[in-house]
């Protein structure tokens, strides 16, 4: 009997920093009913709980540098292993360099997993700028808003928890240039890596969110979605 996948697939998220990459990875995630893994999260967490990884994963943070290849994919192999994750997940922000995304592709392997799908959000310079100053999160619960698109119904809290928004450490100016520069650099490379195995959705990532993530899941669902069980299919009840 074959085992039957809520995705066929992993799904991943390209697309630089401010690019809406946790906010669509968020509605995508919670629509399909699979985990989100945001690295940048795992991290941020980390550096909040004041563990050994988050205090090396903070300062490298808080230059807008990548952290190492082999603490994040080490990091990206326990999580993927937990039971959670045998229906699908989704990864937001990994990987980021030529090194992790072969480094994945082993894992996967491994584990049984065909090819993710890399979903890759383009978005101009200037807007990318726009996001990121006007960046501001829930320290509760980690919705996402922004002071330019999307803010909150009351200045500086969050429409669930009525608490505080916060700016984050890497969203201050200096950084950011660093960010898009690593970006740049390390990750954009990986937009021709997928291209190259025909795993690449590019979609224009402007526009309000509710009707980017619409757009988003009628484009990905159709590749990424396990067929219906096989008895069906055999019987000719599939429409
Ligand atoms: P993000 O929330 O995805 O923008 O990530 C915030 C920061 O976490 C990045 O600027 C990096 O310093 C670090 N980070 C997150 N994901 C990775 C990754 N896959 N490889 C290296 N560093 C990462």
């Amino acid at each position: 009997m074959p085992v039957t996948r809520k995705l066929a697939r992993p799904l991943l998220f390209l697309g630089p920093p401010g690019a809406g990459k946790g906010t669509q990875a968020r509605a995508v995630a919670e629509r399909l009913q699979v985990p989100q893994i945001s690295t940048g999260d795992m991290f941020r967490d980390h550096a909040s709980r004041g563990t050994e990884l988050g205090r090396q994963a903070k300062a490298v943070m808080e230059r807008g540098e990548l952290v190492s290849d082999d603490i994040v994919v080490g990091m990206v192999a326990e999580r993927i292993r937990r039971p959670d994750c045998g229906d699908g997940f989704l990864l937001d922000g990994f990987p980021r360099t030529q090194a992790q995304a072969e480094r994945l592709e082993a894992l996967l392997v491994e584990a049984g997993w065909a090819g993710p799908l890399a979903v890759d959000l383009q978005v101009s310079y200037t807007d990318l700028i726009r996001r990121l100053t006007g960046r501001r999160t829930c320290a509760v619960c980690g919705e996402i808003y922004n002071i330019h698109y999307r803010p909150p119904k009351q200045e500086g809290r969050c429409d669930r928890e009525g608490s505080e928004l916060v700016q984050r450490a890497d969203d201050r100016e200096e950084v950011i240039r660093e960010r898009l520069n690593a970006y740049e650099q390390q990750t954009r490379p990986l937009v021709e890596f997928y291209r190259q195995r025909d795993a690449l959705l590019a979609v224009p990532g402007e526009g309000e969110p509710a009707a980017l993530t619409q757009r988003l899941l009628a484009a990905l669902e159709p590749r990424v979605l396990a067929p219906p069980a096989a008895g069906l299919a055999s019987m000719g009840k599939q429409a």
